[in-house]
């Protein structure tokens, strides 16, 4: 791996002597550095992360590391995804204003960007494990998702842009690398990073040995690979949003690459899933726990809702790409043709959306890294019964994709399996 020479992590005493003279910075927090008071807040899994403040201002300092921090140095990575990150967050900022932290600096030899500093925020899985509602949640992450993948694809970009963009990210090889190895695979082998609840061996066995869900699986990898439709945000979990009561924000997209429009909905929605059955069988019953919950379950409708009405505004408006020309439909007086179009590439999204959904939600569960929703509960047989079921909606999304009719549908599925006794 190459390290710029120059390149060396930041220090909460190191911080200010070194971006003290960076004029971005400096006019935001002024130029008296003896003022500024520098907190490491990384409880991420990969990268240093600051919050510097001085009497003027709040910023944010996210710098890669050579290593994956959860990990240790013993699993090298690329520090170039600070490069994939900044470029991500610039396209998104300009595909969806307002709706990612905004960049002030970036640095490509130190590997760090300077950003906005999100407050009041919170990062939205430790709202859901809190039990708190965001009315504006579904609006905001179906905008984000129609607007960031229709505005990222040859839907809307000049040719040469769309290509040259793939060419870009395509360099963000190691991530991707790892998402096709955790997603994808490692949860059905017995990887040696895998880690599980007790009490989940023989579910994880039933699963290791699923060939109709293998082949789901790497039908769903190969999709990942093979479909290159759009940019993709390519880590689009709960933990990468951070919300107010009324406001949200879309955080850390260094896994960015070329993927499916599928990608960042399923992993999502999975998320939501999560939530949900890790709330499952809880004792004693609570009331406000199944309201809480109906609430996570909608935001999967809601946010197809807004999600598929904003793509097909979109695809109305901007279709201005090289896909499904206007000269073969609208210019000819086709409207049918291209509503036609439009249902079909609808359709596909929302396949495929279900396919990455249910491995996620598995290697959440399997896999090397888990989520705060199931982690929190105590003891470990709840854990493990909420998992359980979990993992049974999971491989029905995956293995039954093509045959899922609707988002109410989905609901019903996951109310369904939430009552059934799992052995
Ligand atoms: P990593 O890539 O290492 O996972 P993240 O980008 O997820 O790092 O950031 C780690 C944590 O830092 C987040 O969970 C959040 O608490 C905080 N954070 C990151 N970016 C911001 C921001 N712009 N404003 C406020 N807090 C932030
Ligand atoms: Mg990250």
């Amino acid at each position: 791996m190459q390290i710029p020479p120059a390149y060396a992590p930041l220090t909460p005493e190191t911080l200010p002597r070194r971006l003290g003279g960076v004029p971005a910075v400096a006019e935001r927090l002024g130029t008296d550095t003896t003022t500024w008071t520098v907190k490491e807040v990384g409880d991420g899994n990969l990268n240093l992360v600051f919050v510097v403040s001085s009497p003027r201002a709040t910023l944010i300092v996210k710098q890669a590391l050579p290593f994956l921090r959860v990990v240790g140095e013993g699993w090298p990575l690329p520090l170039n995804r600070s490069f994939f990150e900044y470029h991500a967050l610039m396209r998104h900022a300009a595909r969806d204003p307002g709706r990612v932290p905004e960049v002030h600096h970036f640095d490509e030899d130190q590997a760090l960007v300077v950003m906005q500093y999100l407050s009041p925020h919170v990062i939205l899985r430790k709202s859901i494990v809190a039990g708190v509602v965001h009315p504006n949640l579904a609006r905001d992450m179906g905008q984000f998702l129609a607007r960031s993948l229709f505005r990222g694809s040859n839907l809307s970009l000049p040719p040469a842009k769309a290509k040259a963009d793939m060419a870009l990210f395509a360099a963000n090889a190691a991530l991707a690398d790892i998402t096709e190895n955790l997603v994808f695979s490692e949860p059905y082998f017995n990887a040696p990073l895998n880690r599980h609840t007790p009490g989940l061996a023989a579910a994880i066995a039933r699963l290791v040995a699923d060939r109709d869900l293998k082949v789901a699986a790497q039908e769903m990898k190969h999709a990942f690979v093979a479909k290159a439709e759009t940019l993709v945000h390519g880590d689009l979990h709960s933990g990468s949003i951070m919300v107010t009561a009324e406001d949200t924000q879309v955080i850390d997209p260094e896994f960015a690459i070329t993927g499916p429009f599928g990608f960042d909905i399923g992993m999502l929605f999975a998320n939501f899933l999560l939530g949900f059955f890790a709330q499952s069988g809880l004792e004693p019953a609570s009331g406000a726990r199944d309201t809480y919950r109906d609430w996570l379950l909608s935001l999967i409708p809601d946010t197809w809702g807004t999600f598929a009405a904003e793509f097909s505004r979109l695809w109305h408006c901007e279709r201005t790409g090289i896909l499904y020309d206007r000269r073969l439909f609208e210019d000819q007086g086709d409207r049918l043709g291209s509503e036609q179009a439009l249902d079909t590439v609808l359709h596909g999204i929302w396949q495929d959306c279900w396919g990455f959904a249910g491995v996620e939600m598995h290697r959440r569960i399997i896999g090397l890294a888990h989520v705060l929703e199931m982690e929190s509960i105590e003891p470990p047989s709840a854990r493990a019964r909420a998992e359980t079921r979990a993992l049974a909606m999971g491989r029905h999304l995956a293995v039954m994709r093509a045959t899922l009719l609707n988002p109410s549908r989905i609901c019903d599925l996951a109310r369904t399996i939430d009552r059934e006794e799992h052995p």
